[in-house]
């Protein structure tokens, strides 16, 4: 007599939670593991405070400067385009800020979703900042605001893995993209 094969369990998640799970968290981005590996090992200086020098913009990924904040490319993008604004400024966070420095960083903002509505024809943007450790802060001493490109379907592996879509392009090609659209 043939047993019956133990089914793999499976656990649902409560509806609360599936919704919780449409987050950039769970974009599929196996290139990210690099940062994730990496998070012990400490920059040594910090890698939002970029000085005066624009020669070397192109190797920092600094994409744009403005007056109070600039624009770069996340270096571990969860999405292609994956681009944050930071003020020139070393401030841990956005309440020790000045008006005209948050300001100028949402207009940055409008000039990133722009951009990159024109190049990648997203679905949608995630646009956030992390502040804290608890929060899921990177970089923690240095406040910055995400603007995460997305597509629908995006988070989910059969799409990812099934087109090419979303899958990471190629740093400096997107960086050429960028500065010749902002
Ligand atoms: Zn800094």
């Amino acid at each position: 007599m043939v047993r019956p094969r133990p089914r793999p369990l499976r656990r649902r998640r409560p509806a609360s939670q599936a919704r919780l799970l449409h987050s950039m968290d769970f974009i599929w981005s196996p290139w990210r593991y690099d940062y994730l590996a990496s998070t012990d090992k400490k920059p040594p200086s910090c890698v939002f405070c970029i000085g005066d020098d624009r020669s070397r913009d192109a190797a920092k990924l600094v994409v744009f400067r403005g007056i109070h904040n600039f624009i770069i490319l996340n270096l571990f993008p969860y999405t292609s385009g994956h681009t944050m604004v930071a003020p020139y400024q070393h401030l841990e966070t956005i309440t020790e800020a000045k008006p005209e420095q948050l300001s100028e960083m949402m207009e940055l903002a409008q000039h990133i979703i722009r951009a990159l509505q024109k190049l990648y024809s997203p679905n949608g943007f995630n646009i956030g900042m992390n502040l804290g450790q608890a929060a899921g802060a990177g970089i923690r001493e240095h406040f910055h605001l995400h603007v995460v490109p997305r597509w629908i379907g995006d988070s989910n592996f059969v799409n990812v893995t099934g087109e090419t879509r979303v899958l990471p392009e190629e740093l400096h090609r997107t960086y050429e993209r960028m500065k010749a659209a902002l």
